[in-house]
């Protein structure tokens, strides 16, 4: 079973879905794996660390050709689309929910489609969970663009010129990337306080240094352990128990999502106005439409002397460490369908019938 390697087309993408090193541990399984010159270029890869490892490097047209299984970060574009062969299997994350064209493309194909987005969060699935290696590198980057927006430093410093006291970090939703950015900019030395809808996060943000804020939330509807929309009733609640800090803080990092929702809006353009001159606020949630009314993607907004960044960071900020882990989950992914590089087509098991969207021409999921 040959596995072939894409170079990422989307615009501003650095990262790469395989590493040598990982392709190395699927050489050894058995499979052969080919890659479209230059796919690592921008993760530090070069073409001769992959041939090192017994990886053959290819013009793009040849590893559409030769692939059986095709790879890639990003959904599969118009262009891949043509070249692509009656039979192939693709794996990358489709979000096939909101891209119903593309599946009825790929379908229109005869191939088949694995989606990574739509890996099942269970216990047994977190070692192939894209999602989360990719939320944890953006916690981290988040707070790191954060200290570089700032005007101050976060750590307290006893200098002979005076005093500097440690910067205010206040951190929205404690999922993988919040639990990130609380880690992150404690070891910065900043004083952190976190709040979440899940109470269940109080002791993860705790363990980690944090001040949990805590928020009545007595008639929220969770489901398997993930938050839902919330109420009204519970973002007045909210905005109670959090403004005093909102409005002390230095650096603001937002990372509440809703798993297939838009994101929640959590602070308004009335609360930007009332934060502290030079505050700044890194909205991961832009892509879903900001935790912050005034953020806008990849944009700096400044209110008031506050600085919104709308940014989804981008982990190919650190593509290296991005493409490793990305690659890591693949290749777990791979191996759980496969037996002796065979596709194993179990449908009854749920990580692969959630993301098997495509088989051999006939969509599975909407
Ligand atoms: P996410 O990116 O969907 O959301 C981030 C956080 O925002 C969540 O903690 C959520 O509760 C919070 N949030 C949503 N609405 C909010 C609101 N109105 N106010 C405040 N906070 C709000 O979540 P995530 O980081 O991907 O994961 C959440 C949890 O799932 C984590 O505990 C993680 O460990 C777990 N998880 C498990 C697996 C697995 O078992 N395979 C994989 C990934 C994540």
């Amino acid at each position: 079973m040959k596995i072939g390697i894409l170079k990422e087309t989307q615009k501003g993408e650095k990262r790469v879905s395989l590493s040598p090193n990982i392709s190395k541990q699927l050489i050894d399984k058995g499979f052969k794996i080919i890659i479209e010159e230059d796919a690592g270029s921008n993760s530090s890869y070069k073409n001769s660390d992959y041939k090192d490892v017994g990886v053959s490097v290819e013009k793009r047209g040849v590893v559409f050709k030769e692939a059986q299984i095709l790879l890639k970060i990003n959904p599969f574009d118009e262009e891949d689309l043509k070249l692509i062969d009656k039979g192939q299997i693709l794996i990358s994350q489709l979000y096939h929910k909101s891209n119903p064209e593309l599946i009825k493309a790929i379908a229109s194909k005869g191939a088949t489609a694995f989606s990574l987005d739509a890996i099942p969060r269970i216990s047994r699935a977190q070692d192939m969970d894209v999602l989360s290696s990719q939320n944890n590198l953006a916690g981290y980057k988040a707070v790191i663009l954060g200290a570089y927006e700032m005007t101050k430093i976060f750590p307290l410093m006893m200098t002979a010129a005076g005093t500097i006291t440690p910067s205010k970090v206040l951190i929205y939703g404690v999922g993988v990337a919040g639990l990130q950015a609380i880690a992150t900019a404690k070891r910065l030395g900043a004083v952190v306080e976190a709040t979440d809808i899940r109470t269940e996060t109080k002791e993860q943000a705790e363990s980690l240094g944090a001040k949990f804020i805590l928020v009545d939330n007595e008639g929220e509807e969770s489901e398997g352990g993930y938050a839902k929309e919330a109420s009204e009733d519970y973002a007045r609640k909210q905005k109670e128990a959090v403004n005093k800090s909102l409005f002390q803080a230095d650096l603001v990092v937002t990372t509440a999502n809703i798993p297939g929702r838009k994101a929640p809006v959590l602070i308004t353009e009335e609360q930007v106005l009332q934060m502290k001159n030079g505050a700044v606020i890194i909205d991961l949630a832009a892509a879903q439409g900001g935790n912050c009314e005034v953020s806008k993607l990849n944009k700096t907004v400044v209110k008031n002397g506050v600085k919104v960044i709308g940014t989804n960071i981008a982990p190919e900020s650190v593509s290296t460490n991005a493409s490793e882990l990305f690659a890591k989950n693949i290749y777990n992914f791979i191996i759980h369908l496969t037996e002796e590089t065979a596709f194993k087509w179990d449908l009854e098991e749920e990580i692969t019938d959630e993301t098997l969207i495509v088989k051999e021409g006939e969509i599975r999921k909407n």
